[in-house]
């Protein structure tokens, strides 16, 4: 017997972080920015002609792969702009991961990279961090069909030196190694440099975060240029038109105000080594984070409760049901009004559960 359904592509999609919308709330769930973004993201919205939404954009994203090349002093021809860094990983995935060999990533990480693989059927590996969430880089050097991690880890925030990231992609020459580099700006180093040395490392980047835009959705990566050429041919096979007239126009005004995008990522940093202090003293432990969240267990109060407590509060943190991970809770660093008020009740609730 035949059924359509024998010839449907089945996948088990990921889960985004739920975008609860109640007046009040706290919401720290999805490592969003506090913060506005740059004044003249603001100023270029309100004047944004609507005549040009009746044309095709520049298929090219010309304006916004220009200002990145400027920003990060590469060519034009090393930048692919995508619908947030989300769809520049998928294209990246289709591209690159092309082999019978397993690719290898760690076992905690952003959890979309199994459903790509899943969904492209591309095989492969989940390697184990070891006790302290950190990746070791020996672990990589096998046979495999490419490489991928976050730069600092996600959900873990440790970042991964770059003599070690450099380890990693020595000795693997044969693949492209991708680093998810979505929280370098608070703090971690960029694998950039690493750039002129190898041309199989492809670095990954996105507005959501750090430049406060993730509502707008605008992903980059930067590469050696037939690398990007490669992600062209296959993103012109799929949708040629990815970046939309506004999009361009508000992405490259973001890239242009550097004094305020580093005054806002310093602010972030700030708070969130306060906050580290804070939830030491209320009990919680966990590993050092270089990103704008920090990934915390308490040392007698299961994560699930604190956070079902959080909830009832309408104070939003993210919590995963997932082994080696099920005991911690990933809180993104707000503002710092917001988290006083996240700690204040837990500094009471804390105290009649112990
Ligand atoms: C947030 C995130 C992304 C995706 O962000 P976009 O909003 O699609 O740009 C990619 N990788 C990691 C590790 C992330 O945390």
């Amino acid at each position: 017997m035949n059924d359509w359904r024998e010839n449907v592509r089945r996948v088990v999609p990921y889960v985004p972080g739920e975008q609860p919308d109640q007046a009040g709330m706290i919401k720290l769930n999805t490592n969003e920015n506090p913060y506005p973004p740059a004044p003249g993201v603001l100023k270029a919205l309100k004047q944004f002609d609507p005549d040009r939404l009746r044309l095709y954009p520049d298929p090219s994203a010309a304006v916004l792969v220009e200002a990145l090349a400027e920003y990060y002093r590469v060519k034009p021809s090393q930048v692919f702009v995508g619908v947030g860094s989300d769809d520049v990983l998928a294209m990246a995935f289709l591209t690159f991961f092309n082999s019978d060999r397993p690719i290898l990533f760690p076992d905690i990480t952003y959890s979309f990279y199994d459903v790509w693989a899943e969904e492209f059927r591309i095989p492969y590996r989940q390697v184990p961090l070891d006790e302290h969430f950190q990746i070791v880089p020996e672990d990589y050097f096998c046979e495999n069909g490419g490489v991928i991690f976050p730069n600092p880890n996600a959900p873990t925030g440790k970042e991964l030196s770059l003599a070690a990231i450099e380890r990693v992609i020595r000795n693997n020459p044969d693949v492209v190694v991708i680093v998810d580099e979505a929280y370098v700006d608070f703090g971690a180093e960029t694998s950039l440099p690493l750039l002129e040395k190898y041309e199989n490392l492809l670095v990954v980047q996105t507005f959501s975060k750090s430049r406060a835009m993730a509502g707008m959705r605008i992903g980059f990566c930067i590469g050696n240029e037939e690398l990007i050429s490669y992600l062209n041919d296959v993103k012109y096979s799929f949708n040629s038109y990815t970046m939309d007239q506004l999009t361009l126009a508000l992405g490259t005004e973001a890239v242009k105000d550097d004094d305020y995008f580093k005054k806002m990522t310093g602010r972030i940093i700030e708070t969130r080594e306060w906050a580290k202090k804070v939830l030491a003293q209320l009990g919680f432990v966990f590993e050092d984070s270089k990103a704008n969240f920090i990934f915390a267990s308490h040392r007698t109060v299961p994560a699930k409760k604190i956070y079902q407590a959080l909830r009832e509060q309408h104070i939003y943190v993210r919590y995963f049901e997932k082994p080696r991970i099920d005991n911690y809770l990933r809180i993104t660093v707000g503002t710092r009004e917001q988290m006083e008020k996240m700690f204040e009740f837990l500094r009471n609730w804390l105290k009649g559960e112990q």
